[in-house]
């Protein structure tokens, strides 16, 4: 095509410059007749380039106007051009319209947020779900939409392996949960479900644990309670019947324990740490942990020895800390044959603070490493009963680390021991 003009211009070129020779040489004014001929066509020129202009700016989508030779070329093919353009830019359209209208067709708010954490565009569900109104919202900030301060952390930690399930921003009865996806170039997708639902259901599961055990809890205090009084006088029973309230009594207790970590995982669920939390002297706490573990081995004469390389002070709810420490120390003592020996360590550097509790105990298979935290998981449901345990002591471990920002790491190898490591970050030391 280029070669085709090239060609067309220079042959244009020489036939006018062979008529203006000839011509000036019949008149005998060669220059002036060249130069002349010259000036024409460059005027000529600049009018078709003023007309391409002119088209391009004013008129691009009508038919570009009458030229002849390169000129009629060169409009065509720009015109071509400009529709095949025009075909392709609908074409992207209708599928962006058929995205956007099965996409407002969801029930869950779909929300796309570009790099710098603005909002680019949004369905119809995000508009009743998160209050976004178009085309007020368009290029807002999203946290300074959805102000939440767990919103916020949430959405600038930027790793979103998790969902954040919170309260609507515009209605305290609706929970909606959070899902956000990266995409392109640092792009943020969005997805909001409402799982109202869900969280009621879940409430009403807890509340009815909760409700239950604290009904439990006062016929089984007079249960026990009498149990002990006739225990206490256990020369004066019938032999036949000795073993048997024996035996009441024990399970006696161990229904109360249950349902005092039953209790105690529900209140862990449903209230607020941030009112209760103080500077906690764990080494301190520690050491009573210890004695007390010094006491539950009894006969069994377990060496427990305690290293605390650190004085200071851990921010949280002090029973909390209390209680998961000592499931972690009780577990070693339940679990480790006589005359074993557990280490406990409480020590702070770079990462943070951390507690250890190590024994050379009977040890965990790998296949239920995964899911100890789970309620009332046991590696082995016989070898649990004889340790009177409920199953639910690293439950309440967990839960106390999850409101405390901390984490547990469990290494254990069968016949070897286990270790159970608290990791804290910085920001809880004081
Ligand atoms: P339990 O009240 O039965 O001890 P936990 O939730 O405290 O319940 O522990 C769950 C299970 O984890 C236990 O049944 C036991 O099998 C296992 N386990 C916990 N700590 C240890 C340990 N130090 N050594 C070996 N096994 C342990």
């Amino acid at each position: 095509m280029t070669i085709n003009w090239f060609r067309a211009v220079l042959y244009r070129l020489a036939l006018l410059l062979l008529l203006c020779t000839l011509f000036g040489l019949l008149i005998d004014q060669l220059a002036w007749t060249l130069a002349a001929g010259l000036a024409l066509h460059t005027l000529w020129t600049l009018r078709q380039l003023l007309r391409f202009q002119n088209w391009l700016k004013n008129h691009p989508n009508e038919l570009p106007p009458d030229a002849r030779g390169v000129w009629h070329d060169i409009f065509d093919s720009i015109y071509q051009m400009q529709r095949r353009d025009a075909r392709h830019r609908q074409r992207l359209q209708a599928v962006i319209d058929r995205i956007q209208s099965s996409t407002a067709a969801l029930k869950d708010a779909v929300v796309m947020v570009d790099r710098e954490g603005h909002l680019e565009w949004w369905n119809h569900a995000a508009e009743r779900l998160l209050g976004l109104r178009a085309p007020a919202d368009s290029g807002q900030t999203v946290t300074n939409l959805i102000r939440d301060p767990r919103f916020v952390s949430f959405f600038e930690q930027g790793a979103y392996r998790e969902t954040l399930d919170i309260h609507s921003p515009i209605d305290a009865n609706v929970w909606l949960q959070y899902a956000i996806t990266r995409y392109g170039e640092g792009e943020r997708l969005m997805v909001v479900r409402d799982v109202t639902r869900l969280h009621n259901l879940e409430q009403m599961r807890k509340d009815f644990v909760a409700n239950v055990s604290h009904e439990l809890r006062t016929p089984l205090t007079v249960v026990v309670g009498y149990l002990e009084t006739l225990t206490d006088n256990v020369d004066e029973i019938n032999p036949r019947w000795k073993r048997a309230l024996l035996q009441m009594q024990q399970q006696g207790r161990r229904m109360q324990s249950l349902l005092n970590d039953l209790l105690l995982l529900a209140r862990l669920e449903t209230s607020d740490t941030a009112a209760e939390t103080k500077p906690v002297a764990v080494e301190r706490m520690l050491a009573t942990i210890r004695q007390d573990a010094q006491a539950l081995s009894g006969e069994q004469n377990h060496r427990i020895t305690l290293e605390a390389l650190s004085d200071r002070r851990l921010l949280g709810v002090e029973g909390e800390l209390r209680s998961a420490f000592s499931n972690l120390v009780f577990n070693a003592v339940k679990y480790t044959p006589a005359g074993g020996d557990i280490h406990v360590r409480w020590w702070v550097d770079d990462n943070g603070a951390h507690m250890s509790v190590r024994d050379n105990g009977v040890g965990i298979a790998p296949q239920h490493i995964s899911r100890l935290t789970e309620r009332f998981y046991r590696v082995d449901s016989s070898r649990n009963s004889n340790t009177g345990g409920t199953g639910l002591g690293l439950a309440i471990v967990k839960h106390v680390l999850i409101r405390h920002d901390g984490e547990l790491k469990i290494h254990s190898a069968v016949g070897q021991g286990s270790s159970f490591t608290c990791h804290f970050p910085l920001k809880r030391l004081v």
